[in-house]
């Protein structure tokens, strides 16, 4: 496995990979490997000759007062992992090589951004799309995996790469979760365990919602309530956002008739957590 940190080294050694009739399978990552990252890979892997995976905790996406200082990180160990997953190149820039000084060029969605993670979140898809772009003319993928967990990054990444015409094929996996429900993340690593057990209550309330959806409730406020409450009856667990959405818009939905994203973000303690369902009547 190779490990690179120079982007233009990354553009050499892809156009030789290119140039050998190889395929790119790119999974973008900000590093703290866990399993759902894991299931992106052996996708990849499935897919490509080569498999890249680049690890960058992307200062552009958080914003003021967001936990970028403290964002888990351990390289040796993702290496191992990514090693034993058959990783072909580790893709770990340093701040200062993807964003140098005078650097001055965003990517801006007019849409997409306005509903769910964007609203207290303002900066941060701006950033994604950003770094996401550059990775992709750096790393020349043919194919690049995403998660579902993060439904709106996903849903940016695909309206970016046909707006400006990206010759990227965009996987979506599905969220890997521990076996009790909980949507992995690498944020996961700062619950305390009776935070942890609060935190149950994200995937308790989009299955509650399920089971509602197919007992014929219609209502998006009604699922909202529901699972407001749900939540709530933790005392660390504070509310970000709850939404009831179109699956393509991200708007918000009164009456579901049709598959609708549920998604939501939760505080617990100081960690900000996410999950969502598609969920069909
Ligand atoms: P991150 O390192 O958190 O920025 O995530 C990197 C990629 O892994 C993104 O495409 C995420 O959507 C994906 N990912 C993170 N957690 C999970 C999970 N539990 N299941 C599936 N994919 C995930």
């Amino acid at each position: 496995m190779d490990i690179i940190t120079d982007p233009k080294a990354m553009q050499r050694h892809a156009g030789q990979v290119r140039d050998s009739g190889r395929i790119i399978g790119l999974v973008p990552t900000m590093g703290y490997l866990h399993e759902g990252h894991l299931s992106l890979i052996r996708r990849a892997r499935e897919l490509s000759g080569c498999v890249v995976v680049s690890i960058f905790v992307n200062p552009t996406q958080f914003g003021p007062g967001e936990d970028l200082a403290s964002y888990p990180r351990d390289f040796a160990n993702d290496c191992a992992i990514s090693e034993r997953a058959g990783v072909d190149v580790i893709f770990s820039p340093r701040e200062t090589d993807l964003y140098p000084e005078g650097y001055q060029t965003f990517i801006q969605l007019d849409k997409l951004p306005l509903h769910l993670c964007g609203r207290s979140r303002p900066v941060h898809f701006r950033g994604v799309a950003t770094v996401v772009a550059k990775l992709f003319n750096i790393v020349k993928p043919h194919l690049a995996v995403f998660g579902r967990k993060d439904y709106q990054q996903l849903m940016v990444i695909r309206r970016m790469v046909r707006d400006l015409d990206f010759d990227i094929r965009i996987l979506g996996e599905p969220t890997v979760r521990e076996s009790d429900g909980l949507a992995m993340s690498s944020r996961n690593a700062y619950l305390a365990p009776d935070q942890r057990e609060s935190a149950l209550s994200l995937h308790g309330s989009l299955e509650a919602a399920r089971r509602m959806i197919q007992g014929g409730e219609t209502s998006a406020a009604r699922l909202i309530a529901a699972a407001v409450q749900r939540i709530t009856a933790h005392p660390q667990a504070s509310v970000d956002y709850i939404a009831v959405a179109d699956p393509e818009t991200l708007e918000d939905v009164e009456a579901v008739s049709g598959p609708v994203l549920m998604a939501l973000a939760v505080k617990i303690g100081k960690t900000r957590l996410i999950d969502n369902m598609v969920l069909e009547p």
